[in-house]
């Protein structure tokens, strides 16, 4: 994973291995402050032209907030900051696979392309409880590239959750 490069179905944002795994270090970073406060591991980053543009983490506790998901967060700071709602040449890098509001936001900012590191058995909208990113019936896809550092962030879910018992 970490020298093969990673292209959307465009072929419009061609990645190096290396970034990819730099970014999801960088979204690692982000799940590991939401732990630090109290929410659920869960970090993001937004690439846009070769660089992190933004990141975030989960802040549903703390802003008491049902759509502070660290995804959505990132796409609303990438919109903001560049001025545009389609965000078709971004990559979303996320420790955990999308719950079905983060697919869809992502869809909507017709985001090319997604790379999760462990994959979500309760909510997953990439692939495992649904699959919102190929569906033939909406009028975006998206190329998803899985399993990025997934123990790492595998962990510090379970970390957190056992925790809590
Ligand atoms: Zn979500």
């Amino acid at each position: 994973m970490e020298s093969r490069a990673v292209a959307s179905p465009e072929g419009s944002c061609y990645l190096p291995g290396s970034l990819v795994w730099e970014a999801m270090g960088a979204a690692l970073d982000e799940a590991r402050r939401a732990r630090a406060r109290g929410e659920v591991p869960v970090g993001a980053v937004l690439l846009w032209g070769g660089r992190i543009l933004c990141r975030a983490h989960n802040l549903r506790e703390i802003r008491g907030d049902p759509l502070a998901h660290a995804e959505c967060l990132v796409l609303g700071e990438a919109a903001r900051r560049l001025g545009r709602w389609r965000l078709d040449e971004a990559t979303v890098v996320v420790t955990l696979e999308p719950c079905p509001m983060c697919a869809g936001a992502l869809l909507q900012a017709r985001v090319p392309l997604l790379v999760y590191g462990a994959a979500d058995p309760k909510a997953g909208a990439a692939g495992t409880l649904y699959d919102l990113t190929d569906d033939p019936r909406l009028n975006h896809r998206l190329r998803v590239v899985r399993g990025v550092r997934a123990a790492e962030a595998g962990q510090l879910l379970r970390e957190f959750f056992a925790g809590r018992r």
